[in-house]
């Protein structure tokens, strides 16, 4: 089924990013690579392919495919780069990036979430990507410092812990704002010189939340 507002498959799907703007190939070939029907919500199968955002487990959300690529696009990613993820959610992001780094560390605060997601990275054999549940708020120190490193929840300021696991020469990538009608995406370069920010494109994310034993 075709509808004004989406597309049926994959291919098309990656057509329309390409047309939406995203001209970084690896990021077209990365989007290529992960079917999204296998991550989103069984009952929303139907739509997969449309460039939306759709809801998952535990009132989270899998994010609209043009904002993957968009992220992904912004973080600059090569073979060499070891990533480290907040907010795995259905898996989606990560596994694009799984594709495009050499490794990608995640952490996801509600377990079912994170059971899910390594569950569906071990059947499509990802096997450079490592999982925890944890709180995304204090990064993951025992493997830092990170080439780069993507949340994919909003919050009013990007948590230090993260800025501090942050490599020389590092780039970060996250939704910030106050309110969910004011986030923009906010890319973060650690330089010699200190920390270079840059605003860009409006966004609505579900927030960054402190993790609680209620998560699991
Ligand atoms: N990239 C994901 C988007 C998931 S939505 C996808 O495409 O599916 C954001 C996710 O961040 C949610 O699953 C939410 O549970 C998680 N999250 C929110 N606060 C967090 C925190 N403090 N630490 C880790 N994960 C968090």
């Amino acid at each position: 089924m075709i509808n004004a507002i989406g597309v049926n498959d994959q291919v098309s799907l990656v057509m329309a990013l390409r047309k939406k703007g995203i001209g970084d190939i690896e990021i077209l070939r990365a989007m290529e690579l992960v079917p999204r029907e296998y991550f989103t919500h069984p009952a929303f199968k139907e739509q997969a392919y449309y460039d939306i955002a759709l809801p998952i487990d535990c009132g989270q959300t899998i994010s609209q495919p043009y904002i993957v690529a968009y992220m992904s696009e912004m973080l600059g990613v090569d073979k060499t780069h070891k990533i480290l993820e907040i907010g795995t959610g259905s898996g989606y992001q990560t596994a694009v990036l799984s594709h495009l780094g050499r490794r990608v560390f995640t952490i996801e605060s509600h377990r079912e979430l994170q059971a899910v997601a390594q569950h569906k990275f071990d059947e499509l054999e990802l096997d450079n990507i490592v999982t925890k549940v944890g709180d995304g708020f204090d990064g993951w120190p025992e493997q830092a410092p990170f080439d780069r490193i993507i949340v994919t929840a909003a919050a009013p300021e990007i948590p230090p812990p993260l800025i501090g696991q942050l490599a020389f020469g590092g780039r970060l990538v996250m939704p910030v704002g106050d309110r969910r009608d004011s986030q923009k995406i906010t890319i973060v370069e650690r330089t010699n010189k200190g920390f270079e920010r840059e605003q860009t494109l409006p966004v609505r994310f579900v927030p960054l939340v402190r993790h609680n034993e209620d998560m699991g």
